[in-house]
């Protein structure tokens, strides 16, 4: 018992996962909601098996991704004979790049337009796999990312579902860097109640305690689980 090994971390030195489990667990219970109905999405964008083994072994199995080509490159290999492990899309997503996605990704949730609405439904009626689908919120309006506008989400949900008889599962955002987050949490639970959808997707490592308190179902955590991408 007097190794100073046995003191150490092991195996989990640099893998942040257990205190922000906690904090989410924490954050649940201060907003007066059920551990349970928060899932933490360990977003694994840039990091190999070497530190999203320790992430698995140590039981998470709800695993992000942003870029379909990176998730083809590492997840086969990762989740064979792993039966539970759900991969999120979290990143933008090429009409081209559909079926590869309904392939490999369990929840998309960066649906934001027509176009990928279509190629999604026929890539789901081709494959016979319907990967639940969020739609990708621009809550701040900026020109430059990706994300329906607030105003046209009722109607872009609608023709999802009239048009293309897809399933709306939740809602995903990525407030303004400089803006209160808290702000764009609130609006975005607002819409996910207008439009009838459970699901909200939101907060990430600065800020997933004020997306909780705001209703977050799912929160999206890099860096505070892995440490900086560089
Ligand atoms: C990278 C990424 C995250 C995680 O960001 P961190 O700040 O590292 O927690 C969450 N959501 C999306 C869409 C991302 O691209």
């Amino acid at each position: 018992m007097s190794s100073p090994l046995q003191h150490e971390p092991t195996s989990r030195t640099g893998l942040h996962l257990d205190e922000v489990r906690a904090r989410v667990v924490a954050a649940a219970i201060a907003a007066g909601r059920a551990a349970s109905d928060v899932t933490l999405i360990a977003v694994s964008k840039t990091f190999g098996a070497i530190e999203i083994e320790p992430a698995l072994a140590a039981g998470q199995r709800v695993f992000g991704e942003n870029r379909v080509q990176e998730a083809k490159s590492k997840w086969p290999s990762l989740r064979a004979g792993r039966a539970s492990i759900e991969l999120h899309l979290v990143g933008p997503l090429q009409t081209n790049k559909a079926r590869e996605a309904v392939a490999l990704f369990d929840v998309i949730e960066t649906l934001d337009r027509p176009k990928l609405a279509a190629a999604l439904a026929a890539e789901m009626a081709r494959a016979g796999k319907r990967p639940r689908l969020f739609v990708e919120v621009n809550t701040g309006a900026e020109p430059q990312k990706a994300g329906v506008l607030p105003t046209v989400l009722p109607a872009f949900v609608g023709l999802c579902r009239a048009q293309h008889g897809l399933a709306i599962a939740g809602l995903m955002c990525i407030p303004p860097v400089e803006d209160d987050p808290a702000r764009h949490f609130r609006l975005l639970a607002a819409l996910a109640r207008q439009v009838d959808v459970h699901d909200l997707s939101m907060g990430m490592s600065g800020d997933f305690e004020i997306a909780i308190a705001a209703g977050a179902t799912h929160v999206r955590v890099g860096s505070a689980i892995f440490g900086g991408r560089g």
